[in-house]
């Protein structure tokens, strides 16, 4: 396994709409293996495949401080967003040192292929509903500071950019 390089905000990666992720097998084995290792050394929750640089629709969630517990999903859809909302706040493995309080829809229905290419609907709410679709947006070019308000956004871009600067 490998550790990659994360895409960081400002990389035009991050801004494109990923492609359908090939037919699984050994090399997609290697990839989620390499993204998982990737995200647990960060200490992240979940990575998608556009943030080290592959514009494809895939990404990799653990929600467990163990790791216990991988989940890796190909062209994945929301089927469904729940009507309540909540704020909370969240980061991004590309966008480091900076968070900022999001609301989005509690819970969300997902379609997708796991690993072996099987299909799989995923009911998710509160952490693991936010993560994946924090991660989904990743493959639409979204990021988490499009979902702010503009002040807060230029507000989070001002520290993360003195940040960078350090
Ligand atoms: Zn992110």
């Amino acid at each position: 396994m490998a550790r990659l390089n994360i895409e960081m905000l400002g990389s035009e990666v991050l801004r494109k709409k990923a492609e359908d992720v090939p037919a699984p097998g050994p090399e997609l084995d290697r990839l989620v293996a390499d993204m998982l290792e990737t995200m647990y050394d960060a200490r992240g929750i979940g990575l998608a495949a556009p943030q080290v640089g592959l514009s494809q629709r895939l990404i990799v969630i653990d929600l467990k401080e163990d790791n216990s517990e991988p989940m890796a999903l190909l062209n994945p859809t929301i089927l469904e967003l729940g009507g309540d909302k909540d704020r909370v706040e969240e980061g991004c493995l590309s966008i480091p040192g900076v968070a900022a309080t999001v609301e989005r829809p509690v819970t969300c229905v997902v379609d997708a292929l796991d690993a072996k290419g099987q299909p799989v609907r995923i009911e998710a709410e509160g952490l693991l509903a936010r993560c994946l679709q924090h991660e989904i947006d990743h493959l639409d070019g979204v990021l988490f500071i499009d979902r702010i308000s503009p002040i807060k956004r230029k507000m989070l871009l001002a520290k993360y950019r003195k940040l960078a600067d350090k």
